[in-house]
């Protein structure tokens, strides 16, 4: 049993039983098991589970955390814990019939760390332990290779000098580049075995220089006497937590013609069918497959390179998917034409894979619907609503075709590198698509990869970085155009006799793999799909909270019912006095010196904006809507100043008698009395009804005056008046008093009345203080969480991105709160004034329509906090109504991490 949960005193009591350190696993059984996390970490808990589910695992042992966390203690490796270690080599070695680095046929082992979660960075690794000058010979002949067995040796040298010796890398990469230049080689693949043999020597020297000893020749001493070097090195081990450390025989993939690896999916996963999916490679290893140098060759095809292999390889992996009841994504190597699996993992895969292989999996009993509803992360569905191209419309000339890695389509302006994606995209409101095109891409380009509409590859596969990563993002990619020739260095691609440069359009399908030349259009993908309502059918009988959409005008709505809202959570009503023919009104309007002429103006508006509401409430018949009065400040309406001071000044030079002019002034004038020194804190919300009443009477006429109409055509209809940026209970009453009184009027001049509420946004931290009064006044609360978060953080939500990066890598803060509710400091105002509101009305209606309604943890937090609905744009309520659904499934199943219990 393992002890690292037990509190040392114990540990002490107990003499006659000592720990158990080591957990061995090979030969069919492994100690350990795979829910050992906290004792064997992540990886060694998953060799274990493998090696108990019968799979030929590379044997070895992992060392258990307690032993890490016992050396951060104490400092040393205490005797038992080096007994238990010797014991567990020896019985490696017995196991194998090799001894570590001695015979010809030498044991050669890994070393890795694995805590109990993945932590970045923290991954020091030391392959090939065990070589020394002597079985570098071995290693060699064994694998007719003396460039592959001076490599091994020399990367051992590299790694185990800066892990455990700590030795600066740069002092081994500079022996390495200035042997390359020497040698005039281009790519490390171009060093012979005589040149790594040089390299090998040069280590070696660095090594003494540094370390001031030998690198250790006899394997037994690198072991023992530098296993405490190598928990001191290992970065970033939280005091607590520990690492565990797993001790593993080495196989290799490169000992000849029946040797090789691959990489593999149980079911494809861009489609979710059910297909043996992945590549291999004969007599190579790893990298080989990587360094896209020599191009991987379909699994199928190695049922008639080495049958019996294949078939083992098919029994093995249908096996795992019913042990791990998920589809898999495993590493193999054969060596010497037996068969070894070095890693298996849930696979990532699309949405709509995601859906198809949830419900393949019902259908063949493996797993039941309830646990297909946690299978498709929420934000997984968007893939549904992945836009196609526009073929018909269009001449397509297709460049390429490559291999379709990730689904949808992306029109944009090729970029060739990460940064340079970032630099063309711009902030996320105002991003221009940009297709990031990259011979391969590395971990290193994430943040191009995020911000880019689409990734192109001219290398790698279906398991390679592009492909794995753009399916977790569900972005589309396609990888592997071998016709096209990138040169990130000079800037350009070229496919034939075309070169296109930085900034030229390309439209991408990550469906079918083609590359196409030009700006294509694209189509609005549609959610009406029968697998997806299928898993929907599913997941939404549990759901408790509603979701509505935030939309603006009659099409948004349309999008929105189409994709499952039910009813409108926020109309921010500004945006319909944004278009060519209304804002002219609008400008007058603002203006206005008098009452009167502002009224002028705003009855040239009304019945523009009645027309609008007209069109939403016909398509949400039956579903409520929340209008919000006038919220921005006004100067948002007008020209920006430094504009109209340029086209002033250009006229006085050029036309100084324009009667343009003097218009021009008025406006400036006006533009310069409405400027404030921080608008966001400035005349806007409620502010604005209170100053000018009218503005709020013409609103609430339009909306009324469009509710009796739909209303005596049989639409039901269900208006929300909604008052923002009310702070006090005296703003709320104001407010609410004109629309009352408009609605009064309209119903007696139509002779017709319809049910209605009149509400307000909770945006600032004294509203929530003062939500019991607010509440007295209001009839619903929605929270608007994008005001709420940047008045209670103090942030302002349009300039964080200053300094969000800096506080995401100091983990001063997780994530950012204006994406994912910051639960500890706004969530607790959200669940205050909702709590509080309740007591002063006990039926309030309380929603939330920040754009964190959207996001799938924030809405679990809305459902466990006990609103009745949360409200996101359009394209999210289908990922909204999965999250809701989810979080309601989970309370109802108790189900913890996703899993049924
Ligand atoms: C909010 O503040 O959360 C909100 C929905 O309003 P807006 O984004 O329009 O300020
Ligand atoms: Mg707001």
């Amino acid at each position: 049993m393992s002890t690292s949960t037990m509190p040392q005193d114990k540990i002490h009591a107990v003499p006659s039983t000592p720990t158990q350190y080591i957990y061995f696993f090979g030969g069919g059984k492994a100690e350990g098991n795979g829910k050992m996390k906290d004792a064997l970490g992540g990886k060694g808990a998953g060799l274990a589970e493998m090696t108990n589910a019968a799979l030929p695992v590379p044997p070895g042992f992992t060392i258990q955390t307690e032993a890490c966390r016992e050396y951060m203690r104490s400092g040393k490796v205490s005797p038992e814990i080096d007994r238990q270690m010797d014991e567990a080599m020896h019985r490696l070695e017995t196991l194998q019939g090799q001894h570590l680095g001695r015979g010809d046929n030498p044991l050669l082992v890994s070393v890795r760390s694995g805590a109990k979660f993945s932590m970045p960075g923290m991954m020091d690794t030391i392959l090939n332990l065990g070589l020394n000058d002597q079985s570098v010979a071995a290693l060699a002949e064994r694998s007719k290779s003396a460039r592959f067995a001076y490599d091994s040796y020399r990367r051992l040298i590299q790694m185990f000098g800066s892990v455990v010796l700590e030795i600066p890398k740069s002092e081994f990469e500079e022996v390495f580049d200035a042997k390359k230049k020497q040698k005039k080689a281009k790519l490390d693949m171009d060093l012979d075995a005589k040149a790594l043999q040089e390299v090998v020597a040069e280590y070696k020297k660095v090594v003494k220089k540094h370390a001031k000893r030998d690198f250790p020749q006899d394997p037994r001493e690198s072991w023992e006497n530098d296993r405490a070097k190598y928990y001191r090195r290992i970065n970033n081990i939280s005091d607590d937590l520990g690492t565990a450390v797993n001790v593993q025989a080495m196989v290799f993939g490169n000992l000849g013609e029946t040797s090789g690896t691959g990489v593999g999916f149980t079911r494809n996963p861009a489609t979710g069918d059910r297909e043996f999916y992945g590549e291999f490679l004969m007599n190579a290893q790893g990298e080989d497959v990587v360094a896209g140098i020599r191009t991987p060759v379909p699994i199928l095809e190695l049922e008639r390179v080495m049958p019996k292999v294949y078939g083992e390889l098919r029994e093995i992996t249908s096996r795992l998917e019913k042990h791990y009841k998920d589809m898999q994504d495993f590493e193999f190597t054969i060596q010497e034409g037996r068969l070894y699996m070095l890693q298996t993992r849930n696979g990532k895969r699309t949405g709509r894979a995601a859906v198809r292989i949830g419900i393949h999996m019902v259908e063949e009993g493996l797993i039941t619907k309830e646990e297909a509803i946690f299978r498709v992360e929420p934000n997984q569905l968007y893939d549904f609503l992945v836009p196609r191209l526009d073929e018909k419309a269009s001449k397509i000339e297709v460049l390429a075709k490559g291999l379709p890695a990730s689904p949808g389509a992306a029109v944009g302006q090729i970029v060739f590198s990460a940064d340079a994606a970032v630099k063309k995209a711009g902030p996320a409101d105002k991003r221009v698509p940009v297709i990031l095109v990259r011979a391969e891409t590395t971990p290193e380009d994430i943040h191009g990869m995020q911000v880019a509409a689409g990734i192109l590859t001219s290398r790698g596969g279906m398991t390679s970085h592009a492909a794995v990563v753009t399916r977790g993002m569900g972005k589309c990619c396609v990888v592997g155009a071998g016709d096209l020739a990138v040169s990130e260095k000079d800037g350009e691609m070229r496919v034939g006799k075309q070169v296109f440069r930085e900034g030229d359009w390309i439209s991408v399908d990550g469906t079918t793999g083609r590359v196409i030349k030009g700006k294509l259009n694209t189509l609005a993908a549609s959610p009406d799909n029968s697998e997806l309502r299928t898993f929907m059918a599913w997941a939404e009988p549990f759901r408790t909270l509603r979701v509505r959409a935030n939309a603006d005008i009659p099409p948004d709505a349309i999008q929105a019912r189409a994709f499952g809202a039910e009813g409108i959570g926020l109309c921010r009503t500004e945006h319909m006095f944004f278009a060519t023919d209304r804002i002219p009104h609008m400008r007058t309007m603002i203006m206005a010196r008098t009452e009167k002429d502002r009224r002028a103006a705003l009855k040239r508006l009304l019945p523009m904006q009645r027309k609008d509401f007209i069109g939403i409430f016909r398509v949400m018949d039956g579903f409520p809507v929340t209008i919000r009065t006038l919220d921005p400040p006004l100067h948002e309406f007008l020209p920006r100043r430094e504009e109209l001071m340029v086209e002033i000044a250009v006229l006085e030079a050029t036309k100084p008698k324009s009667p343009k002019l003097k218009g021009l002034r008025t406006v400036l004038q006006r533009v310069e009395e409405l400027h404030e020194f921080n608008p966001m804190l400035g005349h806007r919300g409620c502010r604005l009804g209170i100053s000018y009443p009218e503005i709020t009477e013409m609103q609430a006429r339009a909306i009324f005056e469009a509710a009796v109409a739909v209303a005596q055509d049989g639409v039901k209809v269900l208006p929300e008046v909604m008052i923002p940026l009310t702070g006090t209970r005296q703003e709320m009453a104001n407010q609410a008093a004109v629309v009352r009184r408009v609605a009064d009027e309209v119903f007696a001049e139509k002779k017709k009345r319809v049910e209605y509420m009149v509400g307000t946004m909770i945006e600032l931290p004294r509203a929530a203080l003062v939500a019991d009064e607010i509440a007295q006044e209001a009839e619903f609360f929605s929270f608007g969480t994008n005001d709420l978060t940047q008045t209670t953080f103090g942030f302002s939500r349009d300039d964080i991105n200053k300094f969000l990066p800096d506080y995401i890598e100091q983990g001063i803060l997780k994530q950012d709160p204006f994406a994912v509710l910051d639960r500890e400091g706004v969530g607790q105002l959200v669940k205050m004034a909702t709590d509080k509101g309740r007591k002063s009305r006990s039926n309030l209606k309380v929603g939330i329509c920040g754009e964190h309604g959207g996001d799938p943890s924030s809405v679990e937090f809305c459902h466990q906090i006990g609103l009745n609905y949360v409200s996101c744009s359009p394209f999210r309520v289908l990922t909204a109504r999965l999250a809701a659904a989810q979080a309601a499934a989970s309370d109802k199943l108790k189900v913890e991490g996703g899993r049924t219990k």
